[in-house]
């Protein structure tokens, strides 16, 4: 999968850096001092993740955890996220990281302990000031789960929100690969969360993912099991079918999981930030993406005009209710 692995020297003996190591054997390993002097230093097209990848092991520095943005989960609650890793094994064509880092190479983060730490002291400053929940999510710059059972750390974030309950974890993903959660009892607040799409959305849009058939059987199995599910419906990119085709996705998801017993569902149209925008066009120029309108709105972003926005947001959102799942447990993604 890398052609060369560069790790930093301090972490040549961590457990989680050796378990990364091991699983990769016939890679070049290089020891470096920081990730940070060569992760993106030189610009690297994204596409050269195809043949050209490369992984960094290393500690993150400065922050460990950054406030999300607002409609980032149901509102009300404070939500953060973590960072374990840069850049995803995946390629979907309206992926952001395209446009935000230099290089499409790998950094996983080996710190465990001192993320938790971080993410402890929240908990017990938010508990101090506030009978609500507070929210932690993995995977915003990479996928949470489709390395999981390399990487190691998950038992670690079970143990520490196990002891906290009032808190609320989110293993954000759209693989299927939900080997080591299956090895871990289950918890409340720990919740599993998959991105779905119609099959052939995904198919034309998520490269090297996992179908739409075993991210359900994944579900299925996590449900079976007693771990809590979230449903991402974004981002949703607009065909002339896209009615039935959300009907049809909701009727299976609704045969393996009762809608109303989902967590939260939330519902996004795909949009870009310019420089993504840029990166599409140049990565994926045949992409349906330009065959639509799409304008720049007062946020910045491309996406589709307002009036088509919210046409779809609330077509999906009612197909949703209207197939039992509960209103207020279906939110909004990233809209005013
Ligand atoms: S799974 Fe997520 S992080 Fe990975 S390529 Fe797709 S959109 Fe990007």
């Amino acid at each position: 999968m890398f052609n060369k692995i560069f790790i930093e020297k301090d972490i040549i003996e961590n457990q989680f850096a050796k378990r990364i190591t091991d699983s990769f054997k016939k890679s070049t390993i290089i020891e470096i001092d920081n990730y940070y002097d060569f992760f993106g230093k030189v610009k690297k097209p994204y596409l050269q993740k195809r043949d050209n990848l490369n992984l960094f092991i290393a500690n993150k520095k400065g922050a460990l955890l950054k406030e999300a943005p607002d409609a980032y989960g149901l509102s009300g609650e404070p939500h953060f996220y973590y960072v374990h890793a840069y850049n995803c094994i995946y390629e979907c064509s309206y992926c952001y990281l395209q446009g935000y880092f230099n290089s499409p190479d790998l950094v996983l983060f080996v710190n465990h302990e001192e993320i938790l730490k971080a993410i402890e002291e929240e908990i017990v400053k938010h508990t101090k000031s506030s009978d609500k929940g507070i929210w932690f999510h993995a995977g915003e710059f990479s996928d949470s789960l489709a390395l999981s059972h390399i990487t190691g750390e998950l038992p670690l974030y079970f143990d520490l929100f196990k002891k906290h309950l009032n808190a609320y974890l989110e293993l954000r993903t759209k693989s299927a690969n939900i080997k080591e959660i299956e090895k871990i009892a289950p918890s409340p607040n720990i919740v599993t969360s998959f991105s779905l799409s119609p099959d052939e959305r995904i198919k034309a849009h998520d490269y090297k993912t996992p179908g739409l058939r075993a991210r359900l059987k994944a579900i299925e199995k996590l449900h079976n099991l007693g771990h809590p599910i979230g449903i991402h419906l974004d981002p949703i990119i607009y065909t002339t079918d896209l009615e039935d085709s959300y009907i049809q996705l909701l009727d299976q998801l609704n045969e393996i999981i009762p809608l109303k017993d989902i967590e939260y569902i939330s519902v996004g149209v795909v949009r870009f930030t310019k420089d993504v925008y840029n990166q599409v066009k140049m990565n994926y120029p045949e992409s349906e993406y330009f065959y639509s309108e799409l304008i720049k709105g007062h946020d910045g972003k491309i996406k589709y005009p307002r009036p088509m926005r919210h046409w779809i947001l609330n077509k999906v959102r009612h197909l949703c209710i209207e197939r039992g799942a509960n209103a207020d447990s279906v939110y909004l993604c990233m809209e005013d």
